[in-house]
């Protein structure tokens, strides 16, 4: 099969790097294009684009049940794309590995596949005050269904977690921890491997949503130690439509499937069904077979880059941004824990965040405004809505140089 050459980059360089990018190189409104929203979504490399367009082309039919060869060459290339993801999560085996549409898909059926038939009135499920909409509704849903109880860890005025906080609320009662590793709507990194150890130290089973933290950080789900690790393809350089929950493979035999049809099945009658091996039982129906490659192909992509240059490259990006942000007058970040991930979010005083947002595109830079899904966060800071600038290993200095220009502009407008 026609498999793209694996690009290696031996040392970070981010003109290098921006060329495997096709989009970056675009122009908006007559300016080059300063992609500052890859928080909400990342742009993809050549490789993934080329990857799809080639299974596209060539190789696409249903997988697994097929004899002939075309069904054969997109179930090998669908299935190698899940033993990249193994490698790229240290999962144990690609028993632990299901492929799902997103992290939102991913939280959800752990809610009603794991924790629907377990919970009862009386029993809770943890979560902290910095969660993603997806990390809140979903169980929300499953205690009305059951009886059992949200509850939500504090965070400080920094947005940090800490883990007393966290572990005072952990009782006989908790079933069930689910946190961000990274929130999206402050850049905190919280610390999953303390949290998930005090977790587990009390028998209350484990959730990550790791869907900002995979762009940003080395994953490795054995060190974190937890049950369930979600995440989606879209802001880790790959397709929309696919994502992945981790989940360990004891917990996921003895879990029921979350949804029936296609592919997930031995054997079935009228009287009963008897369900397929793990990762199966979870895919139900025809899945996003080019996703999955596509995603494959966005984590050998990562494997030949110098990803330790890359995350320092990051890290320097959000220094200069908060030094450069900083000294513009009325201008508030929102979210300042130690540690953070390469996201700052800010409000100026007297621009409302999507005017700023419009008055930003108008100069090519592409910012997140709005509540970012995290309502209770911007309930907590008392704010509508912030602008959101979150980078990614291909921005540049100068790019940050522009938004802090254009952040002037507005205020300019506005005064
Ligand atoms: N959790 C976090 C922390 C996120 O940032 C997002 C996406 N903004 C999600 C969950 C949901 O991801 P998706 O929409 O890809 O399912």
């Amino acid at each position: 099969m026609n498999k793209t050459a694996l690009k290696v980059h031996s040392r970070f360089d981010v003109d290098q790097v921006r060329a495997d990018f096709p989009l970056l190189s675009r122009m908006v409104h007559g300016k080059p294009l300063a992609y500052l929203d890859n928080g909400a979504s990342s742009q993809r490399p050549t490789a993934v684009i080329e990857a799809v367009d080639d299974y596209e082309r060539r190789h696409h039919s249903n997988i697994h049940r097929g004899v002939h060869t075309l069904s054969q060459e997109a179930t090998s290339l669908y299935e190698a794309a899940r033993d990249g993801l193994v490698r790229f999560i240290h999962a144990r085996s690609r028993h632990e590995l299901v492929f799902v549409r997103g992290t939102t898909e991913a939280i959800n059926l752990v809610a009603q596949s794991y924790a629907r038939p377990l919970m009862k009135s009386g029993d809770e499920v943890l979560i902290t005050h910095l969660e993603h909409h997806s990390n809140i509704v979903p169980w929300q849903l499953m205690c009305e269904q059951t009886g059992a109880r949200l509850v939500v860890a504090p965070m400080d005025q920094h947005g940090e977690v800490h883990v007393e906080a966290v572990e005072a609320l952990m009782n006989e009662r908790t079933r069930l921890f689910a946190c961000a590793h990274v929130s999206n709507a402050l850049g905190t990194v919280l610390p999953v491997e303390r949290l998930v150890a005090s977790a587990k130290a009390r028998g209350i089973v484990t959730l990550i949503d790791g869907a900002q933290a995979v762009p940003h950080m080395p994953v490795d789900v054995q060190k974190i130690g937890c049950d369930f690790y979600a995440f989606s393809g879209h802001k880790l350089f790959g397709p929309t439509g696919i994502g992945v929950l981790y989940g360990r493979e004891e917990i996921l035999e003895r879990m029921p499937p979350w949804q029936g049809g296609g592919d997930m099945i031995l054997a079935v009658t009228f009287g009963k069904s008897t369900y397929n091996a793990l990762p199966y039982k979870f895919e139900a129906g025809t899945p996003n077979i080019s996703g999955a490659i596509g995603l494959g192909a966005a984590v050998d992509y990562l494997a030949g880059l110098d990803l330790d240059g890359a995350h320092r490259h990051e890290h320097a990006l959000l220094s200069h941004a908060t030094t450069t942000l900083g000294r513009i007058d009325d201008l508030r970040i929102v979210g300042t824990a130690p540690g953070k991930a390469s996201l700052i979010s800010f409000v100026v005083k007297g621009v409302h965040p999507h005017d700023l947002g419009t008055i930003l595109d108008e100069d090519g830079i592409a910012v997140r405004t709005g509540h970012h899904c995290a309502m209770p966060v911007m309930d907590f800071f008392k704010l509508p809505a912030t602008a959101r600038a979150s980078f990614a290993f291909y921005n540049t200095f100068d790019e940050i140089d522009r938004l802090a220009a254009a952040i002037e502009r507005a205020r300019a407008i506005f005064a």
